[in-house]
């Protein structure tokens, strides 16, 4: 079984990221610039933001942390966007999610400019990516397909089952396998009989967010397993949506958590924001 391993792949890939973003520096003396708002004291936002600082600082990138508290209102906030909007020092600009519930996620991300929308969310861009045009691709989804191909796994002509359908995961993940050659089935919390469509699969995608999901359901011999999910339970362990050790014996491939989709996720990120920087 190959072991997809993303913080090996993913630290390759900033390897890259930062000798190109050092020889930039050296001839232009100029870094790429993430700007990441946090709003709230959400304990699991602090983790993510810290860890998306971190990568940025040891990566030859600029990073702007912009903590603001819960009461922040829907016009504080917008402006503070339009301020990262028009720096020059700023390439990417990431408000990270869920925002406290008297601020519209919606409005804020379409006031994100589409030019600086590093996490892809700005309807403009996922418009491109419905149109397969250039975009920012959606971290997630961009760092399952890296984490494949790192690992020489091909999906054309395969059979993918992507479980969820979320904006930011199983729906985009399943426009990227279907571009990539798959033949994609998406099931949902509607689906009737995912027990009938797991066999079948070739790859699975599991993106739900349910703590082993899948862990006793018949699976195929040499079945190409991505868990996506992360699920913190009451002892505070993280685990995925899929029973590692089930599956171990039968999958050909598959993801650990952590240490699977998660750092390759912000490896996108990065990725992201230097194509933004590379472009304005
Ligand atoms: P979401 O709650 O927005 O979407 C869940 C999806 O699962 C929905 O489409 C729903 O229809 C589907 N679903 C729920 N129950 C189902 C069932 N019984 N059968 C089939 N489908 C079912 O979640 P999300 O934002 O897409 O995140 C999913 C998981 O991935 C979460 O655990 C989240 O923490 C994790 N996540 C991880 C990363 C990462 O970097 N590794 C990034 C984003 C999200």
């Amino acid at each position: 079984m190959i072991l997809l391993d993303g913080n090996a792949a993913s630290k390759k890939r900033l390897e890259s990221l930062k000798k190109d973003a050092d020889a930039f520096f050296d001839k232009n003396k100029k870094r790429p610039g993430l700007a990441v708002v946090r709003i709230g004291d959400d304990p699991a936002s602090k983790i993510y933001v810290s860890k998306k600082i971190k990568t940025c600082k040891e990566n030859g990138f600029e990073s702007f942390e912009f903590s603001r508290p819960a009461s922040t209102t829907q016009a504080e906030l917008e402006t503070l966007v339009d301020e990262l909007n028009e720096r020059k020092d700023i390439h990417g600009i990431l408000v990270q999610l869920p925002l406290p519930k008297q601020l519209s996620e919606k409005a804020i991300i379409e006031r994100i400019s589409p030019a600086k929308d590093v996490d892809g969310f700005h309807p403009l861009n996922r418009g491109r990516l419905l149109s397969q045009e250039e975009t920012f691709v959606p971290c997630t989804p961009k760092g399952i397909m890296s984490l494949l191909s790192d690992h020489k796994i091909s999906v054309e002509g395969r059979s993918a089952l992507v479980i969820g359908r979320s904006a930011i995961v199983g729906r985009p993940v399943s426009l990227l396998l279907d571009y990539a050659g798959a033949t994609v089935t998406v099931a949902h919390s509607k689906t009737k009989d995912l027990n009938a469509l797991l066999p079948a699969a070739d790859l699975i995608v599991a993106a739900l967010g349910k703590p082993h999901f899948l862990s006793k359901q018949i699976l195929k011999a040499g079945v190409i397993l991505v868990d996506v999910g992360i699920n913190r339970l009451a002892d505070g362990k993280i685990v995925g949506d899929i029973d590692f050790n089930a599956y171990k014996n039968i999958a050909s491939a598959m993801t650990p958590v952590p240490g699977g989709v998660g750092p390759m996720t912000i490896c996108s990120l990065l990725e992201n924001t230097w194509q933004s920087f590379l472009r304005i």
